[in-house]
């Protein structure tokens, strides 16, 4: 534990509530504090370290990285960067690649790009955008405006004009959408920070057609669901569509910050030189950690594994619901990506937690997010349960 005067003096914005805990050093999915205790990371960073911590491939290729180029401009052509969107188009149905820092500014370049081809490919007036009620897209005006949680909006008006929130996984509601007005529909196939959410299957398909039908661009906020979070590199690819456009960010770097905003080569027209741009966007140590960390997916069984812990827990906390029934209302969610709705504030369950030493997140007042590393093992699951076992009998 650190030192409390230090952290109540602590020169960093006050913009998180943090714990009382400072971690030191990690590796897989255990992290240790300043003062040697070990944690159960179950957590990975906020589903970025799928892979574990400090996963050994991605290092290696870092580090060599390390010796010869850390950063060179945009101006110039970028071999790693150029690779990993080779790799990701060849992973996915887009075709073209804009690299950015995070996930706000993936959201923010995908949002100025369905703006730009409305106006400039498709000479229309629509502008909209639609996203949906207790979605989370980001902390930018841009993202925070097309965010639908007013918690995220607070104190920052006026939002960004022309965005519009729709009622997820309601199928009537889609009736509303018009190409006339709008020009991009943005969704999570999982809301994360908004409850661990998933998106009806029948839902996403119509919302598809919907959106073909009347020429409206859908894009996927892949940030937290995307590199094999829920049990495929990317969640779209269980749902049976094709979206236009789609973001990742979180688990792309395995740590290493990199946003990434991908589309098909129609919209894709939108963007030529001098329409967007970043200086650290697709450096060459951040491609590079992209590019291992794909690589790892390719060679090693990971989705494999990914999906089989995620039944395993899946299995396990459904076990625990029934021991439970009061305090567990439900077990929703996809791959590793799952919340348990509880009738404590979550809040409370995640600090009990963290003094057994697991660490597990919030998602809404009453939801306990898990979100383990892909490459977890039945015994850390089996770990993470006898503690959450113990949490619910104290409460
Ligand atoms: C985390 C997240 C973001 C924002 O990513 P940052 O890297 O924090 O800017 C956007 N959308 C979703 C779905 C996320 O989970």
């Amino acid at each position: 534990m650190p030192n409390p005067q230090v952290v109540s003096e602590s020169s960093v914005m006050p913009t998180y509530s943090r714990f009382p805990v400072e971690m030191a050093k990690a590796k897989g999915s255990y992290i240790w504090d300043s003062e040697g205790l070990r944690y159960l990371d179950f957590t990975s960073g906020i589903a970025v370290c799928n892979l574990g911590h400090v996963p050994e491939q991605v290092k290696e290729k870092v580090e060599e990285q390390l010796n010869t180029l850390w950063h060179c401009s945009n101006l110039y052509h970028i071999p790693a960067q150029e690779q990993l969107a080779a790799k990701l188009t060849a992973l996915s149905c887009h075709d073209k690649v804009f690299f950015c820092n995070s996930g706000a500014e993936a959201n923010e370049a995908a949002i100025k790009l369905a703006r730009r081809y409305s106006k400039k490919v498709k000479q229309s007036e629509a502008f909209e955008i639609v996203t949906f009620k207790h979605s989370f897209h980001g902390r930018t005006m841009a993202t925070l405006s097309a965010t639908g949680q007013e918690k995220i909006q607070d104190g920052f008006v006026p939002l960004l004009e022309g965005f519009s929130y729709l009622p997820y996984n309601d199928s009537e509601a889609l009736e509303q959408l018009s190409g006339q007005k709008t020009c991009a529909v943005l969704l999570e196939l999982v809301q994360g920070e908004g409850g661990v959410i998933p998106a009806d299957l029948e839902w996403v398909q119509a919302l598809e057609k919907k959106c073909q039908a009347e020429g409206i661009l859908l894009m996927v906020d892949e940030i937290q669901t995307g590199i094999g979070r829920t049990g495929t590199l990317f969640a779209y690819e269980q749902y049976g569509i094709l979206p236009d456009v789609m973001t990742l960010a979180k688990g792309l770097g395995s740590g290493f910050p990199i946003g990434a905003m991908l589309a098909k080569a129609e919209a894709a027209k939108a963007f030529e030189p001098g329409s967007h741009g970043s200086t650290f966007g697709g450096n060459p140590l951040a491609a590079t950690a992209g590019l291992a960390t794909l690589d790892v997916f390719e060679s090693d069984e990971i989705l494999e594994t990914a999906q089989k812990n995620g039944k395993y827990l899946l299995t396990a906390l459904q076990d625990l619901q029934a021991q439970f029934p009061d305090q567990i209302k439900e077990v929703r969610g996809k791959g590793l990506l799952l919340g348990l709705v509880t009738t404590t504030e979550a809040i409370k369950i995640v600090n009990k937690a963290r003094d057994l030493q697991v660490l597990v997140l919030v998602a809404g007042p009453n939801v306990v997010r898990i979100l383990p590393p892909l490459t977890t093992t039945e015994a850390e699951i089996d770990a993470c349960l006898a503690v959450l076992k113990d949490v619910f009998q104290q409460l």
